[in-house]
């Protein structure tokens, strides 16, 4: 890592200072009423936008209540309840499979630790994150989505490609009372401002603070390529 870890934490502090004004409510846009959903929708979510996600939930959260429903529904038909979404057949699979652990080694519950929660099929540590931060209350780290990975780049927060590594990465600079927000606020200016094709950098509240920020060069500094 090139930049010192003293001016990455200032860096990431300032970061959080200007988004929170910039973002007073941000906040989960996918929508749930119990952990069981929340799980559900965070495993539709990989690859899928929000918006997608949420209007498909609606029915779906109609039809099934509870793991056994999931578990004991016909795979084809599971998966034909959530046609619209990205990768529908492997994720039907893989709410099946984790509602049929739930059920046999979790008394029907989410389970609420880190490995146990990414034993689950198709949960990853992202997945993990975010159940365990909006469904649990516990905080173990920094969920890192596409935004966050583009942003903390743009921004000189690390140099990392992988989420596993940018987290890391995050958690030694960003104060831990902000590790839930940061990822809720890096989402907000990734899509209102720092869009991943044509960033907005003149109406941007951290332009003044980042090093990416689109000059004469249209070059993105942080990745080394082209925007
Ligand atoms: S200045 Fe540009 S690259 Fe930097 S955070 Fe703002 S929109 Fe993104």
């Amino acid at each position: 890592m090139g930049t010192p870890l003293e001016s990455r934490e200032a860096q990431a502090e300032e970061v959080v200072d200007r988004l929170e004004e910039a973002y007073p409510d941000s906040t989960i846009s996918l929508r749930y009423s119990n952990r069981l959903e929340l799980l559900i929708a965070v495993i539709l979510s990989a690859q899928c936008t929000d918006e997608r996600v949420n209007k498909e939930t609606k029915h779906l959260f109609e039809k099934y209540d509870g793991a056994e429903d999931y578990a004991d529904a016909p795979e084809d038909e599971l998966a034909e309840d959530l046609n619209s979404i990205t990768y529908y057949n492997s994720k039907a699979g893989y709410i099946k499979s984790s509602c049929r652990t739930i059920l046999e080694e979790h008394d029907g519950k989410v389970p609420d630790t880190m490995d146990e929660l990414t034993e689950l099929s198709g949960v990853g540590r992202k997945t993990a994150n975010v159940v365990l931060q909006h469904g649990h209350d516990v905080v173990e780290g920094i969920v890192v989505d596409t935004h966050v990975q583009r942003l903390s780049r743009r921004l000189g927060l690390t140099e990392e490609q992988r989420p596993e590594a940018i987290e890391q990465d995050l958690m030694g600079i960003v104060p831990e009372g902000y590790w839930q927000q940061f990822t809720h606020l890096c989402i907000d200016h990734g899509r209102a401002t720092c869009t991943a094709r044509n960033p907005d950098c003149s109406d941007c509240v951290l332009a003044d603070i980042c090093p990416s920020e689109k000059g004469d060069s249209e070059i993105d500094l942080a990745s080394g390529e082209p925007w």
